[in-house]
């Protein structure tokens, strides 16, 4: 236990100690911070007692709400065998079993399992798996990724390279990898006067386009699966998802699905690529792959590109790429834990119902004066404010408008985190439909308090 009259200098030591991500620590400093001590089930509970709905799922990993038993079992169980050892000359009893089940329930040809520990390293370790894989096959001209405009891949190098945001990335520009990129069928952004259909079709012309001129030098592109989350939730058809791994196998290119966000369940089947129906060449997996509770994340290979790394080790085709905490067996017990949860909500249908009252009760949010675009993929949701919203003008940045909705949620105990002006609602899976009725009830009053102030 930690000592008890610690509890006054917590904040004292947070902001004498603490660099906090994606923050601006300067307006952190200005503010008391939020102490979260204890949570319960989809409620974060904080040092003074009051109860939050956790309405990002913690940031998009929580899947089942807090403190499940069968996760808690399943650790305390695990600890009490084996809390960590290397993958490295070493195997371990649960990365085995998970890899085993994982690969059982992955779209059918991704066969490999390789460990790391956060949605970042899961993308770099696919981005060097991919481009080696040409190398190893004798194709050693392809220095090329192709990306979403706007797609968010993780913060580290790699990453960044292909994942560009202006806010985010402006000063490491001249360190990232160049990478082309192409705009998704977002018709609020890109394809404004266009409808649905004709943005698709475009999107898709030019998809083909950038693949067919640059076939001989593009060893993958990558995409996020139906909704692009960090950018600001941008949803995208299943069409055009089927478009671009049709255009990758017709060009010969590998397909990289970064299922980070979007896997788990969270657009209503466990991946995001099972709506198209695709299998890709790799695949990678975090966030809500433990349920939520440690950090574990995986990349996922399809038996073609892991062959390609196998002969003799003189020649050097061993993929030098590893963790410390690689296949960590407690993460790991967490997530088997989870995925036996998980498999049993999908099959029962719980989460459509949630996705249809979702679909239903955002609805209402089209007819307030500041929201500028609403969308939607299952249990993921943003709400676009806009200072014009015919002229699609935002608010200014200093305004802080997402972050004073956020603010004004809290008070009426919800926890929200935006993206910019995007008000981003993602709760666990295990919300119920009462708690998803208040959570959208919250949020249409923070937002109406706050533009209308
Ligand atoms: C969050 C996220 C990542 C990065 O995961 P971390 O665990 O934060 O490194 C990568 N890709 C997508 C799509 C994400 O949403």
């Amino acid at each position: 236990m930690l000592p008890v009259n610690d509890r006054i200098h917590w904040k004292e030591w947070d902001h004498a100690y603490l660099w906090h991500p994606f923050t601006q620590m300067q307006e952190w400093l200005a503010e008391d911070p939020l102490i979260i001590e204890r949570a319960e089930g989809n409620y974060l509970i904080d040092s003074q007692g009051n109860r939050y709905f956790d309405g990002v799922s913690s940031l998009w990993c929580n899947v089942h709400g807090h403190g499940r038993p069968e996760i808690v079992e399943a650790i305390r169980n695990q600890l009490e065998l084996l809390d960590h050892t290397t993958m490295l000359g070493l195997t371990n009893v649960p990365a085995t079993v998970l890899a085993k089940r994982l690969v059982e329930v992955a779209p059918k040809g991704l066969q490999r399992m390789f460990y790391s520990d956060s949605g970042a390293t899961a993308v770099e370790i696919a981005l060097k798996m991919a481009f080696e894989y040409w190398q190893l096959r004798g194709d050693s001209g392809r220095d090329l990724f192709v990306s979403l405009e706007g797609s968010y891949h993780g913060d580290t190098i790699g990453a960044m390279s292909v994942g560009y945001s202006e806010t985010f990335h402006r000063r490491y520009r001249r360190l990232l990898f160049p990478c082309l990129r192409i705009n998704p069928p977002h018709v609020y952004r890109y394809y404004r006067r266009e409808s649905p259909e004709d943005a698709l079709a475009h999107a898709l012309e030019e998809a083909e386009r950038t693949l067919n001129e640059n076939q001989d030098r593009v060893a993958a592109l990558i995409v996020e699966p139906l909704m692009q989350g960090a950018a600001g939730m941008w949803s995208h058809p299943v069409e055009y998802l089927a478009g671009l791994h049709r255009l990758c196998r017709q060009n010969n290119i590998l397909f990289i699905a970064d299922e980070v966000a979007v896997g788990f369940g969270r657009t209503g089947r466990l991946f995001a690529c099972e709506h198209a129906g695709i299998t890709p060449d790799l695949m990678c997996l975090g966030k809500g792959i433990s349920g939520g509770v440690l950090p574990l994340a995986a990349t996922l290979a399809t038996e073609e590109i892991f062959s390609a790394f196998l002969g003799g080790y003189e020649e050097y085709k061993t993929f030098f790429h590893g963790h410390t905490y690689t296949g960590n067996p407690l993460a790991c017990a967490a997530a088997i834990a989870s995925l036996d949860i998980l498999t049993n909500i999908l099959l029962y249908n719980k989460i459509q119902i949630l996705i249809k009252l979702s679909e239903e009760l955002l609805s209402r949010f089209q007819e307030f004066n500041y929201v500028t675009d609403i969308r939607q993929w299952g249990l993921m949701a943003g709400i676009e404010l806009a200072e014009d919203v015919a002229g699609r003008r935002p608010f200014p940045a200093g305004q802080r408008i997402g972050k004073r909705v956020v603010l004004e949620a809290r008070n009426h105990g919800v926890i929200l985190r935006p993206l910019a002006d995007v008000i981003v609602l993602m709760p666990p899976l295990s919300t119920t439909e009462d708690e998803l009725r208040r959570l959208v009830n919250v949020t249409a009053e923070s937002i109406q308090t706050v533009t209308q102030r």
